[in-house]
């Protein structure tokens, strides 16, 4: 397959190969670089930041609040993870916090009221749904055109999925008493991120 590749200078610090050959083969880079935005401030704005306070509210279910904290750090392992990628294709983080959240692709996942468990996992598992539809969109955009970002997303789907299992199981539970498995190992340490910081897996 013959693609045209803008031919980039010797030392010319303006452009970017990495960028120019994805763009070649299809991408929407200035597209790519607004859901990757979109998705950071997701991670870092709408759960990470917002988890912190739910786990906070799960007073006495001290199981349900190590659940959420493998959430809440592996969503900020995925903003650590996905913002030099934003960087290399030549984008940036908007330079103003309220700025960057009003940019998320998800809602924040706010202290519901009132702050009930069952009112609190549902908002947990409505975050995670979002968060697997924003990172599947960007696999799609990908898929066979820019593998490094392709990568990045799916490595972070993968948690994703997991979570939202984690959370369909808490809610039916607590809610309707009924038992759904999430196929839910224990994390070796909180927020192991087994996918996103290219941990071992469970495997003892
Ligand atoms: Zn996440
Ligand atoms: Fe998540």
């Amino acid at each position: 397959m013959a693609t045209a590749v803008t031919p980039v200078p010797p030392g010319d610090v303006t452009q970017r190969v990495g960028v120019e050959v994805i763009r070649a083969r299809g991408v929407d880079v200035e597209k790519l670089i607004k859901m990757l935005i979109a998705n950071a401030a997701a991670e870092f704005a709408s759960t990470y930041y917002y988890y912190t306070i739910l786990r906070m509210h799960l007073a006495g279910y001290e199981d349900y609040k190590e659940i959420a904290e493998d959430a809440r750090l592996e969503d900020r392992a995925h903003w650590e993870l996905i913002v030099p990628r934003i960087y290399e294709l030549g984008g940036e983080l908007p330079n103003d916090l309220p700025e960057f959240h009003n940019q998320a692709g998800c809602v924040a996942a706010k202290l519901p009221n009132p702050p009930t468990v069952v009112n609190i996992l549902t908002i947990l598992l409505e975050s995670e749904r979002c968060a697997i539809r924003s990172w599947i969109a960007v696999c799609d955009m990908t898929f066979g055109k820019d593998p490094r970002t392709y990568d990045l997303a799916s490595r972070i789907l993968n948690e994703e999925i997991e979570h939202e299992a984690w959370f369909i199981e808490l809610l039916a539970h607590e809610r309707d008493g009924k038992s759904i498995p999430s196929g839910h190992f224990r994390r070796g340490e909180p927020g192991e991120a087994p996918y996103s910081k290219n941990n071992r897996f469970y495997n003892p």
